[in-house]
């Protein structure tokens, strides 16, 4: 059970009490949407490993950063209270038919989203695709819990509200704003299991910075993004199924022919290198290309793009080619991609222009 006594939003309760009221009607709005994860967890003392995301509601969360009512009016509702680990397509469709109703409402400046970085990366550019707005929508999580010593939750809180406060946000696409930084949905990935400064936008670069509200733009958004995607989620209740398997030295087929047995309509590959597999590997996902499944090779990694025909056929195998998207990402868009269709050129192109 977690001893929250000493945690940041008790302290910052008092805070908040004594804080004094401010010009509330000219600032913007921005609503929070908590899902959980360790910005919103706790754990049994402030300097033990083990605790446990999705502890601390939305409204504590938003006591807990008094300093943040000076950037905008907030208000808060809670979508989930899970580890991001448990990040499923009931809570994605919840929180992106949300984030859209109240883009849409002429009071709402702003969104931001808590979230756990285990899986931020995959909602981000799942919103980026399916938000039909300009308006500032930007997560934000932790890597240290709550209750932990030096936490980081409330300052990138703090930063994700400058940030969906901000007019210059705005056209950027879906952000994410973590330790200083703000990536966009369609670049950041997650690079350490532990460290703070765990998230990085290899290929594309950082969209800016934000150090304690003040934020510096540097780019525009890369790839189609919200106004501009084709994507949308009217009458989409379910989302196909989309496997990832990982190439490894002496790949076999097992588990490929297992992803289409269980209903996979696609199957990325997190190749080696750039995005190569074993010839065992590469003949069970030649035979189920022919079936209509749909192939895309990416890579496991870290950075760097994988391009077409470059060791692996994909003229003559039927294969796509994830560019620049890595594996996690590359199973979101042919997710949304297979809503539309399953013409190969076309989900080349989705995977060119995204
Ligand atoms: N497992 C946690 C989550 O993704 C990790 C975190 O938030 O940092 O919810």
């Amino acid at each position: 059970m977690a001893r929250t006594s000493f945690a940041w939003w008790t302290v910052a309760a008092i805070v908040t009490l004594m804080t004094p009221v401010f010009a509330a009607d000219k600032l913007p709005t921005v609503v929070v949407l908590a899902t959980g994860g360790t910005i919103a967890g706790a754990a049994g003392s402030d300097v033990q490993a083990a605790y446990t995301s999705g502890q601390v509601g939305v409204d504590q969360l938003l006591a807990a950063v008094p300093q943040a009512k000076k950037l905008a009016t907030l208000r808060g509702e809670q979508i989930a209270n899970i580890g991001s680990q448990d990040m499923n397509d009931e809570v994605w469709l919840k929180l992106a038919r949300r984030v859209n109703e109240l883009a849409a409402m002429a009071d709402v400046d702003g969104i931001v989203i808590t979230h756990g970085t285990d899986t931020i990366e995959e909602t981000g550019y799942f919103l980026n695709l399916v938000v039909k707005s300009k308006k500032p929508v930007v997560l934000t999580a932790a890597m240290r819990p709550s209750t932990a010593l030096s936490a980081d939750g409330p300052l990138n809180f703090f930063n994700a509200v400058a940030v969906a406060a901000n007019k210059d946000a705005a056209g950027r696409g879906v952000l994410v704003v973590v330790n200083d930084w703000i990536h966009g949905a369609s670049s950041l990935t997650k690079t350490s299991t532990t460290a703070v400064q765990t998230f990085l936008s290899p290929l594309r670069g950082l969209v800016g910075t934000v150090a304690y509200g003040e934020a510096e733009f540097y780019r525009g958004p890369v790839g189609k993004n919200t106004v501009d995607s084709e994507f949308s989620l009217d009458g989409v209740t379910a989302l196909p199924r989309v496997d990832i398997v990982m190439a490894h030295e002496n790949m076999d087929g097992v588990l490929i022919n297992a992803a289409a047995a269980a209903g996979a309509r696609g199957i990325i590959v997190a190749g080696v290198g750039n995005g190569n597999m074993t010839e065992t590997a590469l003949n069970a996902l030649r035979q189920l290309a022919k079936k209509g499944v749909v192939v895309v090779r990416s890579t496991r990694v870290l950075t760097g793009r994988v391009g077409r025909n470059v060791e692996v056929k994909d003229d003559e195998l039927s294969f796509v080619a994830s560019l620049d998207l890595n594996p996690q990402k590359a199973r979101v868009l042919l997710r949304m991609a297979l809503t539309k269709t399953s013409d190969l050129k076309q989900i080349q192109r989705y995977f060119e222009e995204y």
